[in-house]
């Protein structure tokens, strides 16, 4: 039976303090007992449906935190103040000093600098590998190998992992396979397909709104208790926690996330295409030309598409700038980092989202000056968008 993700959210029910449609925001940092034993068994752990104090939950963190659960398909989820608050705790918790990664190499920004430059501080080190071949992964584990770490569709290079062959592997060597899905929300399921732990970086496609950073981490009831800990909890202890407010509005926006996915994928491969057509070198996952097309189809959950991520290559920096400040003036989209917002957003990340790395890994990896990354909005009539960026491509002599 295919997996749901949005009949899951669809079907959770809670209602407001006063039968409101929309649960109640707790709106306090600290919460009080009738009894000091009930306190003290909550600091062990022990006191479920008791709250103590915003850091560690709050009720309107665990809406948003079971909402995304129900999405993905875990046992449950705990919210950050970032998708990078979210990232840095869970490797944090799974490994200590000595310990050793295994991790895509073609990953966003920030998490390739928090693994190249940040754990080894802690005696942590982190092994990139391309991960498209699985053999290459395999022969990189070692004895001292704790994570494997990728992201679904990866940033910005739109490689495609075969999660269910990583997590073989994961099985194979007693790994935790951990899964970024920033980039295809419910139309890639990880846990599903065998991840132990599934994160999002909700600032992007579901908030939708470009109005907050949030993170969340979706996992067994098990490791979430782990992670949230008094005593050794990286959540915890580390601090990165989002507002009750905040989580509340992630919530409402959590609600359309199905339609908006169904548009920008509709867009996107309607993009793709033409540009595709045009001659560009056009990456998209949805387009047969793409390497793992056929991976990713095998993976998806049909409705919702390849997403609304594609980059084309324009040949140079310089073409690839000219190109999006006439874009942005005809008022196409934004020349902004980020992605998932209703305009189109677009950005050269050889020279801003990924510039955390080196220019010959950059090169190693094939992403190269040219390369313009799209974030497809929602643009009602994608035919008129279409056209008004091929005038573009024409006046700046990048069509030949
Ligand atoms: C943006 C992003 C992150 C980081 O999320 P923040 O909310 O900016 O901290 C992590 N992974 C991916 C794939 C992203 O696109």
């Amino acid at each position: 039976m295919a997996f749901k993700p949005a009949n899951n959210i669809q079907d959770l029910q809670y209602f407001g303090e006063f039968g409101g449609v929309n649960p109640s925001i707790s709106d306090s940092s600290t919460y009080t007992f009738l009894s000091a034993k009930t306190m003290f068994d909550t600091f062990e752990g022990n006191a479920d449906g008791c709250y103590l104090y915003s850091r560690h939950s709050t009720p309107s963190n665990l809406y948003l935190g079971e909402a995304l659960a129900a999405m993905e398909g875990t046992e449950t989820a705990n919210v950050c103040a970032s998708g990078m608050g979210a990232i840095t705790p869970v490797l944090m918790q799974l490994c200590g000093a000595g310990d050793h990664v295994v991790s895509s190499r073609t990953i966003y920004g920030g998490t390739y600098a928090f693994l190249k430059n940040f754990t080894p501080r802690f005696n942590i080190e982190t092994s990139f590998v391309d991960i498209t071949k699985l053999e290459v992964v395999e022969a990189a584990i070692t004895s001292k190998t704790k994570v494997l770490y990728c992201e679904s569709v990866s940033n910005p290079l739109l490689e495609v992992a075969d999660i269910s062959g990583l997590a073989k592997l994961a099985k194979k060597y007693n790994l935790k396979l951990v899964v970024d899905n920033t980039f295809s929300p419910l139309s890639i399921s990880p846990a599903e397909l065998g991840a132990d732990i599934v994160i999002h970086s909700l600032t992007k496609f579901i908030n939708g709104s470009s109005d907050t950073v949030g993170g969340v981490i979706c996992g067994t009831q098990e490791f979430i208790n782990d992670l949230r800990n008094v005593n050794d909890g990286a959540c915890m202890l580390l601090g990165s926690t989002m507002d009750s407010l905040r989580a509340a509005s992630i919530l409402k926006n959590l609600r359309t996330l199905h339609i908006r996915m169904q548009q920008h994928s509709k867009n996107g491969l309607y993009l793709a295409e033409k540009f595709q057509s045009l001659g560009l070198k056009t990456v998209y996952p949805g387009l047969k030309s793409h390497p793992s097309h056929d991976l990713f189809k095998s993976m998806m959950n049909p409705q919702y598409g390849f997403g609304g991520m594609l980059t084309i290559d324009v040949g140079s920096l310089e073409r690839a700038n000219a190109l999006m400040e006439l874009m942005q003036d005809r008022n196409l989209g934004y020349l902004a980092v980020s992605l998932g917002f209703y305009k189109t957003l677009f950005s050269a990340p050889g020279s801003s989202t990924s510039s955390e790395i080196p220019e010959d890994e950059q090169a190693e990896m094939g992403l190269s000056d040219g390369l313009i990354r799209f974030s497809i909005g929602l643009d009602a009539d994608i035919e008129r968008t279409y056209n008004m960026m091929k005038d573009c491509m024409l006046e700046l002599n990048i069509l030949s």
